[in-house]
């Protein structure tokens, strides 16, 4: 795939001029090109693979039912208790997101569990990991509880469980680019073009960017 996908808070998504949140589909937008986000959600240019990806996350639900129901996959990462489809707000940090499950665990200690309908590939991309350290943010705050670690397990590959350990740098780094993408979506601010000219190739606004 090479325009970013979208994600279950997709349905939050709001239009550019009351862009008072940023939600995680708008960082791996921003991840995979921050022109790509300007294009999207500033100059409103909509594009096809946005709305396909929807239908098919929408064909996704029933699966998403079944593996919910293996609970040794919550007991292996020793979780007492757990909320489903949560969603979440943070004023102070301008964040808005739906987390599949937050799971609490002992010692007041909770976590995010997010389920992707994709194969492990043996590492966890950043645009992943960046989601889930903000939603790491948004339990801390609105469950009063500390988070240092998310889980994400990939349905395709066997329901594969993996472990992200979260640190209050990676918190900082995560939070310095929902600072970046507020200015794009609230200050119109044009940004620079994705390092990665590989990317350009078959981007949906290849045809307009000025690369
Ligand atoms: S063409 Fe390249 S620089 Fe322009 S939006 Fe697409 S990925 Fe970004």
């Amino acid at each position: 795939m090479k325009n970013p996908s979208t994600e279950s808070d997709d349905a939050f998504r709001r239009p550019h001029e009351t862009s008072i949140f940023v939600t995680p589909s708008d960082v791996i937008e921003y991840l995979f090109c921050p022109r790509f986000l300007y294009y999207m959600h500033v100059l409103d240019i909509d594009q096809h693979e946005h709305k396909r990806l929807l239908v098919n996350k929408g064909r996704d639900i029933h699966q998403l039912k079944l593996v919910r129901n293996k609970e040794y996959l919550r007991k292996k990462i020793g979780c007492i208790d757990k909320q489903l489809d949560v969603y979440l707000t943070s004023a102070k940090h301008r964040l808005v997101g739906r987390i599949d499950e937050v799971l609490f665990l002992e010692n007041n200690f909770a976590a995010p569990l997010d389920y992707k309908f994709s194969f492990w590939e043996g590492k966890i991309y950043k645009t992943y990991k960046t989601q889930q350290i903000l939603y790491a943010l948004l339990i801390e705050e609105n469950f009063q509880t500390k988070v240092e670690k998310a889980f994400i397990v990939y349905i395709r590959t066997n329901n594969h469980l993996e472990e992200i350990s979260i640190t209050p740098k990676m918190k900082q780094e995560a939070l310095k680019i929902v600072d970046e993408i507020f200015d794009i979506l609230n200050l119109n601010y044009y940004p620079a073009a994705t390092r990665y000219k590989n990317k350009c190739l078959d981007c949906t606004y290849r045809n307009l960017c000025t690369v």
